[in-house]
């Protein structure tokens, strides 16, 4: 299992911290502004109808936020989440049974809806356009298979995906409400690290919270993690008093930089600087060269260095920009600097 610390992926911790920490309504969610504002129109709108909320996909990469707005329709309906995953569901008959499983106006979470298979998501056309579904039975039996119609209750299908690109039409298309979540600014991140350390009962100086949120690659999930790192060192070597002082040296301790790129980034950095001269390279190529999964480069790794500007995705592969040869020191013509390393 990977432990990055600045991982944007869930890690056993987080999945019991993390429920402490989820704000339950729009008004404690921070940032996103654009999203909220919509979502409180169209829960207001539905809710006074009595009916179910349109479906809705959350897209962007991971830790940004999407369950914990799932969470927060769900609350604001008044209604049940109940939470799945793509790559969960093997066959379609397990999805008809979730989706049999549903009450009237439940919000069904499905995360990494991009890895259904394709005959799973078939299942949610009719379900999604006309809340029914069609159940095969018999066929085990070996007499004559035939259908049935089950009708399902009106709910709302929350889809979560780093992916939009890679849902089919036929599912994107049946999502009533699409939105694409951004990385958090500097100040979000302070707000969500005020309010962590709040739930954890720790004293966080502000110039200690502003660190962490510069480190934190845009990201709540990190943001909150790095949260509990520093806590720890701040409790074993300062008496429960967060500083700066005690803050960067977690951080550094942590191999955190400055910016939040940990070894791995600057794996991948040097990667196109030093092996491919900077790029264009191939996703497949730069990934078999560090030794790791192209998915995970293209879903994980390459979303923040691309918004902080140090890598382009070109046609012709990923290019390293100035900005990344001016972090790693590293001269245009792949020289490093005089006097550096
Ligand atoms: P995703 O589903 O996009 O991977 P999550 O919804 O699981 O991300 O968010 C990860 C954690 O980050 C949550 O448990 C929550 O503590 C925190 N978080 C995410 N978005 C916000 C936000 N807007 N305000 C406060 N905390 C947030």
């Amino acid at each position: 299992m990977e432990r990055r610390v600045i991982s944007t992926k869930m890690q056993e911790e987080d999945i019991k911290i993390e429920s402490s920490l989820r704000p339950q309504t729009l008004a404690d969610y921070i940032g996103q502004e654009k999203i909220k504002d919509n979502l409180a129109v169209y829960i207001e709108a539905a809710r006074q109808r009595q009916e179910a909320l349109d479906h809705v996909l959350f897209f962007g990469p991971p830790g940004l936020g999407k369950t914990t707005l799932a969470g927060i329709i769900a609350n604001e309906m008044g209604t049940h989440l109940k939470i799945t995953s793509g790559p969960a569901i093997a066959k379609p008959g397990e999805m008809a049974a979730i989706l049999n499983g549903l009450s009237e106006g439940d919000i069904l979470f499905i995360d990494e809806i991009h890895r259904l298979n394709r005959q799973v998501e078939e299942v949610l056309y009719s379900a999604m356009e006309d809340f029914y579904i069609d159940v095969v039975i018999g066929k085990e039996s070996g007499a004559a298979a035939r259908t049935i119609r089950l009708d399902l209750p009106p709910f709302t299908l929350v889809g979560a995906t780093t992916r939009a690109g890679d849902l089919t039409a036929p599912l994107r298309d049946r999502f009533g409400i699409v939105s694409k979540l951004e990385y958090y600014t500097e100040n979000q991140l302070m707000d969500i690290v005020s309010r962590s350390s709040k739930v954890f009962n720790v004293v966080a100086e502000k110039d200690a919270v502003r660190e962490i949120a510069i480190r934190s690659r845009g990201t709540p999930r990190i943001a909150n993690r790095l949260l509990r790192r520093v806590r720890d060192f701040a409790q074993v070597y300062n008496d429960g008093h967060l500083d700066l002082n005690v803050t960067n040296h977690a951080l550094d301790a942590l191999k955190v930089d400055g910016l939040g790129l940990d070894e791995v980034d600057l794996r991948y950095l040097r990667g196109i600087i030093e092996r491919f001269k900077g790029g264009p390279v191939g996703l497949e190529s730069l990934a078999s060269a560090i030794s790791e999964e192209a998915t995970t480069l293209e879903d994980v790794y390459e979303p923040y260095l691309i918004q902080i500007g140090f890598v382009n995705r070109t046609p012709r592969g990923r290019v390293a920009t100035p900005k990344a040869y001016e972090h790693l020191k590293i001269n245009f013509n792949g020289t490093l600097f005089e006097g550096e390393f």
